[in-house]
């Protein structure tokens, strides 16, 4: 599985940058091999010491090999492995890693790579944030989510008790490294949390890729396809976050099927369901909304996925006006109105204010209904 990573196979490599408002350049790889570009890009920095932070599972399954690689090309890395899960994205464990930099001898132009999923790359960035108030920032992300999504556009963070990200920063990785490799030993479910988020792609910004995802319904298969499918999500992704870096307008649709993804999350307290779950039944709602409002939206695109995303649900049908009870708390609603992202038509996203209650309870009861 690993042989790859010694073969150079930058045939197989897609490249672009992100201008990030014209402040930061971060260049992204998506390929099959790319890791082996991860020496070169961190030699820019003249150093020495790299600091390693990653999932323990992670490191577990390819620890060994990244240290190996970085060891034969002259480097000195640090590890830092980070407990897998939600519970790692905290003040304390954001401190440990602080620790970890500074006893390793950490200065300014010190290279700081996350290895992992969301959660080691939201911690990891966090820290390269905030360390003497920001060290260069390279991030490996190994999950499909963190691939198409988490580890592009800067968000970084922590959470605190009263909620999720809510300490965090803005901040750049100069690199971001994605290598279908690591995509082998994803577990189904992981595999499935990405895939809502690529099917969001697909409602927002490119209708074909319902397709292409199509295939990727059941795991890992067809490298070159899947290549192309992860890196057409990136693109979308990184175009929409370099117009809009600070989320003033186009990077709110990022965010279909979300308002309605963070109030079920809440409600089970963040346990009962995967973020891609929550979001895919999210996107289930929205899609309602949307043909409520006027749009004539096709099911099959969207429904085609739902096999993935039965998730016996219909317990929560009497708790509908504590859902949407939860939706007026998010962040990004104001005003006794609930914002949310709708659709035109596949592929035309736009920004509704709702204020009709029972227009919201009418999409959740859809949704359970559909999702069960
Ligand atoms: P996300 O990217 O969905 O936010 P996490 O960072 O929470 O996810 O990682 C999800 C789970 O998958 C964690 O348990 C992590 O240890 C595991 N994981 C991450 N990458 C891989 C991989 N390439 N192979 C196997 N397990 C992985
Ligand atoms: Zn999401």
């Amino acid at each position: 599985m690993l042989k790859n990573w010694s073969r150079k196979s930058n045939n197989l490599v897609h490249h672009f940058n992100i201008d990030t408002a014209g402040t930061h350049t971060c260049q992204v790889y998506s390929g099959n091999g790319t890791l082996e570009i991860l020496a070169d890009r961190i030699r820019i920095y003249n150093q020495k010491k790299v600091l390693l932070l990653i999932d323990e599972n992670v490191d577990k399954l390819y620890g060994r090999k990244i240290t190996e690689i970085l060891l034969s090309e002259g480097f000195d890395p640090a590890v830092h492995k980070i407990p897998s899960g939600e519970t790692s994205k905290s003040a304390g464990k954001w401190l440990e890693a602080v620790d970890f930099c500074f006893e390793s001898g950490v200065n300014r132009k010190t290279p700081l790579v996350a290895v992992g999923g969301g959660v080691t790359g939201d911690l990891a960035g966090y820290v390269a944030a905030s360390v003497m108030r920001g060290i260069p920032l390279v991030q490996v992300p190994t999950t499909l989510l963190a691939m198409v999504d988490s580890s592009l556009g800067g968000k970084t963070g922590i959470n605190h008790h009263t909620g999720k990200n809510l300490i965090g920063a803005f901040y750049q990785p100069d690199t971001i490294i994605s290598d279908i490799i690591f995509l082998e030993t994803l577990p189904a479910r992981e595999w499935r949390c990405g895939m809502a988020e690529i099917i969001k792609y697909g409602a927002i910004a490119d209708p074909d890729l319902f397709t292409l995802a199509a295939r990727f319904k059941l795991g890992f298969s067809d490298p070159a396809k899947l290549m192309e499918l992860i890196t057409r999500c990136a693109r979308i992704k990184a175009a929409i976050v370099a117009e809009d870096e600070l989320e003033a307008g186009r990077r709110a649709w990022l965010n279909y099927g979300h308002t309605f993804a963070h109030a079920l999350e809440a409600l089970t307290g963040y346990r009962r369901f995967s973020h891609g779950e929550a979001v895919y039944i999210g996107m289930v709602a929205a899609h309602k909304l949307s043909n409520l409002l006027g749009a004539k939206l096709d099911e099959f695109p969207l429904f085609q996925f739902l096999d993935s995303y039965r998730l016996s649900v219909a317990d929560l049908k009497p708790r509908i006006h504590e859902l949407v009870a939860k939706m007026f708390l998010d962040k990004k609603s104001l005003n006794n109105t609930v914002r949310v992202v709708l659709l035109h038509r596949y592929g035309h996203p736009r920004i509704v204010d709702i204020t009709d209650l029972s227009l919201l309870e009418k999409a959740w009861d859809f949704a359970l209904d559909t999702c069960n």
